[in-house]
């Protein structure tokens, strides 16, 4: 079988040909090179409007990256007409193959941001003997495309994540769609401010945002102020989840307080090593654990049982069923810490009071909405954006995202390449 025969069956070019397929050694490389030429009486195509027109000149031979075969690279080689287009004037012809000055192939791009999907953008680019910005350039013309093509129809729930990016020091808005069908990244905006999140719903449109029925987020002012105004008809869920960190956050700073008090008293330095046993949930502990956990909740004189057992007890109140009594146990919850003396701890509970309807949409939304999702999906980013890709930039950060989590459409290919 000849390669031309295979090359038309993957890569059929609509207006040209492959004329000779041959292979040649470079530098020791096998490389395989496939002549295109245009149709004959083809008029080439002005990349401005998008008309045929009549030849104007030929440029020299240029070089189109295509899938590698075998191992060999593959490139296609082509000279390029340009047009004299009565209302672009002299223009260089649009092409099947690729886009604009690009000197991969469509096909070789979506082939790159393919694996991209499976393994770093680096590890690609050694992989088919390329480079990361060649990478980059592909998976962000897969955004790009996959952007302009999805669907934002039928969106009913949202949640709003802001996400530290260490290398810039700076947060990150993160909407994501968390329907029962359609989990994925929305959008994504800089710094977590009134102004982030009004460009979300400027984006999303007053009309979507109406149609809004349940938003899920942290108890973050600016996020709170622009839903009430923006989708003030949602219920507005506070995520458990984000109330459990910002109680683990108290409880650490009750222990990393006492700890050090114990040690400027001399005495023998119970909370050294305790910070897990307080943090993690029961029933996740290792059997040594429980052992160190039933020692350390011996001394309850201690503030960070005290916390602990708090914050333990907190526990019950997700397992009511009517927003009624899970708000009276909240009540009883918060007055007993307001009166534990422990001041990070209190301010949790202060915290929990001002949204307290807030907190108890989480009843009323429970059955409709899955709430431990934006958590794995802001785990899942926040991989992402740790994993050494050599984001410098905000850019990269950005198209990573979307790829990855924005479950974007791709055009139907006549052949898959991966
Ligand atoms: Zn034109």
């Amino acid at each position: 079988m000849r390669l031309k025969t295979i090359l038309n069956r993957v890569q059929r070019l609509h207006g040209f040909v492959y004329a000779r397929v041959g292979m040649l050694e470079e530098r020791g490389r096998l490389i395989i090179e496939a002549e295109i030429r245009p149709r004959a009486k083809g008029r080439p195509i002005c990349s401005g409007c998008n008309a045929a027109g009549s030849g104007y000149d030929t440029l020299a031979p240029r070089h189109f990256k295509f899938v590698p075969l075998w191992g060999m690279p593959v490139a296609f080689v082509y000279a390029m007409r340009r047009v004299d287009c009565p209302s672009c004037g002299v223009r260089v012809e649009r092409v099947p193959w690729a886009e604009g000055k690009n000197h991969l192939t469509r096909t070789y791009a979506w082939f790159l941001a393919g694996w991209a999907k499976r393994m770093s953008w680096s590890d690609v680019a050694s992989a088919f003997r390329t480079t990361w910005e060649n990478v980059f350039r592909s998976v962000e013309m897969a955004v790009q495309w996959g952007l302009q093509h999805r669907s934002l129809d039928g969106i009913e729930s949202l949640g709003i994540d802001e996400l530290y990016w260490s290398r810039r020091h700076q947060y990150l808005t993160l909407v994501y769609q968390i329907d029962a069908g359609a989990k994925r990244l929305l959008w994504i905006g800089k710094k977590r401010t009134l102004k982030t999140l009004l460009g979300f719903f400027r984006w999303f449109g007053p009309e979507r945002s109406q149609a809004l029925r349940f938003i899920c987020s942290d108890m973050w002012k600016p996020y709170l102020r622009v839903v009430a105004k923006k989708a003030g008809q949602a219920i507005h869920v506070l995520d458990r989840f984000h109330i459990a960190s910002h109680l683990s956050k108290a409880i650490d700073e009750v222990r990393a307080k006492e700890a050090k008090e114990l040690h400027a008293r001399g005495l023998q330095p119970f909370l050294t090593r305790t910070r897990w046993l307080l943090l993690k949930r029961p029933e996740n502990l290792t059997p040594k654990q429980e052992i160190g956990l039933a020692e350390l909740l011996l001394r309850s004189n201690l503030r960070s049982v005290r916390a602990y057992l708090l914050k333990e007890d907190l526990q019950r109140f997700w397992s009511y069923v009517s927003p009624y009594w899970a708000g009276v146990f909240l009540n009883r919850w918060c007055t007993r810490v307001m009166r534990s003396r422990l001041e990070p701890m209190k301010k949790v509970a202060r915290m929990l009071r001002s949204h307290r309807e807030l907190i108890l949409n989480w009843f009323r939304a429970r059955g409709q909405l899955s709430v431990g999702v934006v958590e794995g999906l802001n785990g899942k980013a926040r991989v992402i954006t740790k994993r050494a890709y050599g984001f410098r930039t905000y850019r990269a950060v950005e198209v990573a995202l979307y790829h990855s989590l924005g479950r974007l459409p791709e055009p139907d290919f006549t052949h898959r390449f991966c």
